[in-house]
């Protein structure tokens, strides 16, 4: 997919250059003159990285930032400042204004796509995520695009590799005002130490002695645990050509010595909010993926989840030549307990009835609230015998121990009745089995309910 990068500028030369210079790689170019013309195209999400001039007439580029920055709608575009005064001063403004990253004037052609590129990669990452998040947002999930706006990127925990002493002295004293930090100075302890030490922020010297950090930088990308830890280089001013190689291989940003004490606070914030940000974006569609699996009321896996995964345990039993069997319980007259008790407490029956199952089956067993009072669980490896003297076992807990509802913890008898199916042969199904479970779980309610049926076949 081609990103789409909008270039503000109230100079047209200056627009055009970039724009041939874009176009020339491949990018989709969409171009404003002004600030408000910028905003407007960014609200309708008419392009993946803004690249910024500073310098306008009504609203300026820092003001601009501040703008998409804040809004919850935007705030998620990455801007590149574009400013002709290299100053640290102006920089750290851009940063402080939420600027991802930013380019002086004359913009060079090395720096303007590698910068792009790698916002383009990020942006493509974190636009999948809120994808999925949305789907959270409409269950009822706390928007997470409005909690980042308020995200500080502050008390973070840092590594920092650098073996040269008064290096990483100086840069440790630097961020320990914002930030918890550690120094790493064995460059090859430093993977293993940044893996171990759930860290938000890494900080690697370019110049190490003996040792290449760019073997580092993506080693730390590739690995597992560390895969999602941001990357920030310290240059020396003459080693371009290894800082863009670093930016290829995943590094997310770089300071050049001699470091700047704002500026370096201000990149480390914007790296570290940067992550919390897609972390809890992750996390957002890790618990989606689990409500679309489990009940809400029970915590136990749902009757879709529970008939994709039996289908899958079926075929895998067959092929071992395993047994399998599948539990129906249903409550018997759980009508009756919402007619007496009232809804809450037919409620807190059918809870406390689903930490009952739970204690009573394996960890292999699957359990899941099939309907209303209505539960199945299946039992992989569990012939019919052993599956009748489960379901026996779970039928004398209920039955033996009243259940407390409502505030007063007033208890009431519960029993319940079971239909038990076992995997014939190859040709069965799981549509089959729960329905042979169904049909004598039926028998049990018709010979008087409290009881444990095994299906014939
Ligand atoms: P039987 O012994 O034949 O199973 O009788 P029963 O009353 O248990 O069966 P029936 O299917 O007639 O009634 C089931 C009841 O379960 C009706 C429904 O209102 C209630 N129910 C279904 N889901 C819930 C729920 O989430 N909470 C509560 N409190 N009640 C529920
Ligand atoms: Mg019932
Ligand atoms: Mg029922």
């Amino acid at each position: 997919m081609t990103a789409r990068v909008l270039v503000v500028d109230d100079v047209s030369a200056n627009v055009k250059l970039l724009e041939a210079r874009l176009s020339a790689e491949y990018f989709d170019v969409v171009t404003a003159m002004s600030g408000f013309e910028a905003l407007s195209v960014c609200e309708r999400a008419e392009c993946d990285i803004v690249l910024l001039d500073v310098m306008m007439p009504d609203m300026d580029g820092f003001e601009v930032c501040r703008r998409i920055k804040n809004n919850p709608a935007t705030h998620y575009i990455p801007v590149v400042m574009v400013t002709a005064l290299d100053q640290p001063s102006d920089r750290v403004r851009g940063l402080e204004a939420g600027a991802d990253d930013f380019l002086t004037k004359p913009v060079s052609d090395v720096a303007l796509i590698a910068r792009v590129r790698s916002l383009a990669r990020l942006k493509m990452v974190t636009d999948e995520l809120r994808m999925r998040a949305v789907t959270s947002k409409e269950i009822g999930i706390e928007n997470p695009s409005l909690e980042a706006v308020v995200e500080t990127g502050r008390n973070g925990r840092v590594l920092v590799v650098d073996d040269r002493q008064a290096s990483y002295e100086r840069l440790a004293t630097m961020l320990a005002a914002e930030h918890q930090v550690d120094v790493e100075p064995d460059p090859n302890e430093a993977l293993f130490h940044a893996a171990d030490g759930d860290y938000d922020l890494l900080i690697v010297s370019l110049a190490l002695e003996n040792f290449d950090a760019l073997r580092l930088c993506s080693q730390v990308r590739s690995l597992e645990r560390t895969r999602n830890l941001p990357i920030l280089a310290v240059s020396d001013a003459d080693n371009n050509a290894r800082l863009v190689r670093g930016l290829e291989i995943g590094v997310n940003d770089y300071l050049l010595r001699p470091v700047d004490k704002n500026e370096l606070l201000a990149r480390a914030r914007s790296q570290i909010r940067k992550k919390r940000y897609t972390e809890r974006l992750r996390d957002n569609v890790q618990m989606s993926i689990e409500m679309a699996i489990t009940d809400a009321l029970t915590g136990l896996y749902n009757r879709r989840y529970m008939e994709t995964h039996l289908s899958t345990l079926i075929d895998q039993m067959l092929g071992r030549g395993k047994p399998l069997s599948v539990l129906i319980v249903d409550i018997d007259y759980f009508k009756a307990v919402n007619d007496n008790h009232g809804h809450d407490a037919g409620d807190d029956v059918l809870r406390e009835f689903a930490m009952r199952v739970r204690k009573s089956i394996r960890g292999i067993d699957l359990a899941c609230r099939y309907g209303g009072e209505e539960f199945v669980i299946v039992m992989p490896e569990t012939d019919m015998t052993v599956a009748t003297m489960v379901a026996e076992r779970l039928r004398r807990r209920i039955a033996s121990d009243p259940f407390s509802i409502g505030q007063d913890q007033n208890k009431i008898e519960v029993t319940i009745s079971i239909g038990i199916a076992a995997l014939s042969d190859a040709k069965d199904t799981a549509a089959a089995m729960l329905k042979r479970a169904d049909q004598a779980l039926y028998r049990a309610k018709r010979d008087g309910r409290n009881r444990v049926v095994p299906s014939a076949a």
